[in-house]
């Protein structure tokens, strides 16, 4: 048994707290209330059980000032890898006294006693029953299993902490299981393929540790190029979120982009890893002309659509965009250029409040979410669609939202439309031969 004390939010200061920020735009003043939370692991878990109990544990004590403690009970597990491992990443005090908790997680089905049972295995999350998937080091259903629990924590604390604006939001428990290979509850989970990749990552913030974790829990299974394009450096109000981050990195201001290579380098031996630390149009210019700038596949984890709009218009052969939304939503959304809605068509530019002055350096969306587990659940499902391009089969056509206060939903996965008034302009023929004139493979209708 093991008592994790994290003090990130006495390291960030309530002024800078992104977690104090977030329980304001649900409406109410934080307090001083917190809870404690245990997680009770099974013994002998599969890998993947393990993964998802690791995971959940490091999403929970990001959630400080909310989360005060965290219990860890897992028979037989390596406290002392476990410790250092995330010392290195958090600031928190670990001991071996551990008081009553107010809430329990139990991770696999032998855990009989607790208020909420997770399992995970393959592409699958399940939540109060098994997972019925084989566990075959898929790293999709324990991290997205992760974020799921994390989200259900969030809402029973939040519920109990602050009922009446709870409430208010219908923040509703969720049980069953749902397969992130078919965004279904079918429970499809194909084995894990054979991951080569050629892609490239812009933006390496919250969304973007979401598909470094991802990628990095594949170790030797994955191989091939990955590119990292980021100008930030790492800042401690970033540690509830970029879960790739050292303490110390972030102490000093470590670019995201060294630090991010340097965590998948560790752990991914036959991945080819570089970090750019300069923004996207900085990045792009290094190669002059557009009609010879190839990417294979290109993850976007950006909070500008302006952005996102110049990569679209760089015109990836695939491009898999991850994004959080006001009201704890998050979505990620592929796009084959020219055969659907592009980024320019399903992210369309708000329109202008006339009435409010003009704060052009204001977020687009200063309500969108930056929780640990919200920002990092649609960075998973990027890096599982990065995973099915690999393999050729089963990609998502079009988005997949998520709505965090209920619970994941085959009705959420659509296709947008070509718009005419779309900021790329898919639907125009010149744009069109570009792309057909980059990547002679693909058929375009
Ligand atoms: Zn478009």
């Amino acid at each position: 048994m093991l008592s994790l004390v994290p003090h990130l939010h006495g390291l960030v200061g309530s002024a800078a707290s992104r977690n104090l920020a977030q329980l304001r735009e649900l409406g109410v003043e934080p307090a001083d209330r917190s809870v404690r939370i245990a997680v009770v692991v099974e013994p002998s878990p599969t890998p993947g059980r393990w993964l998802l109990a690791t995971s959940l544990v490091d999403m929970l004590l990001r959630l400080d000032p909310l989360v005060r403690e965290v219990v860890l009970d897992a028979p037989g597990m390596d406290e002392e890898n476990l410790r250092t491992d995330l010392a290195a990443r958090l600031p928190l005090t670990v001991g071996d006294a551990a008081g009553p908790v107010d809430y329990t997680i139990g991770i696999g089905t032998r855990v009989t006693s607790a208020d909420l049972v997770v399992d995970a295995a393959g592409w699958v999350v399940a939540i109060g029953e098994p997972a019925t998937a084989a566990d075959d080091g898929n790293p999709i259903g324990p991290l997205a299993g992760a974020a799921l629990a994390t989200g259900e924590a969030f809402k029973w604390a939040f519920g109990t902490l602050y009922p009446e604006q709870a409430a208010l939001l219908e923040m509703t428990p969720w049980r069953g299981a749902f397969s992130f290979f078919s965004y279904n509850v079918d429970g499809a989970s194909p084995p894990l393929p054979n991951v080569r990749i050629a892609t490239t990552l812009i933006g390496a913030g919250g969304v973007g540790a979401g598909v470094i974790r991802t990628i990095a829990a594949l170790g030797s299974q994955v191989s091939g190029t990955l590119t990292l394009v980021d100008g930030d450096v790492l800042t401690t109000d970033n540690l509830n979120r970029v879960s790739y981050a050292t303490l110390a990195g972030a102490t000093a201001g470590t670019a995201k982009v060294v630090e991010a290579e340097t965590f998948l380098r560790q752990r991914c031996p036959k991945l080819a890893v570089s970090g750019f630390k300069e923004t996207f149009d900085t990045y792009k210019a290094r190669t002059p002309r557009r009609a010879d700038r190839i990417y294979d596949v290109v993850v976007t984890g950006l909070d500008d659509d302006q952005i996102r709009w110049e990569v679209q218009r760089d015109l990836p052969r695939v491009l898999i965009d991850g994004a959080t939304g006001k009201d704890m939503v998050a979505r990620v959304e592929r796009v084959e250029f020219g055969r659907y809605g592009c980024l320019g068509c399903s992210r369309r530019a708000a329109p202008i409040a006339t009435d409010v002055p003009a704060a052009c350096d204001a977020p687009p969306d200063p309500r969108a979410p930056s929780l640990s587990f919200l920002s990092s659940f649609p960075g998973i499902l990027a890096a599982g669609e990065v995973m099915k391009e690999a393999s050729g089969h089963g990609s998502l056509r079009g988005r997949f939202d998520h709505v965090f206060r209920y619970g994941p939903n085959p009705d959420l996965v659509g296709m947008p439309a070509m718009r005419s008034d779309c900021q790329v302009g898919c639907g125009r023929p010149a744009k069109l031969d570009q792309y057909r004139q980059k990547y002679p493979g693909e058929t375009l209708p």
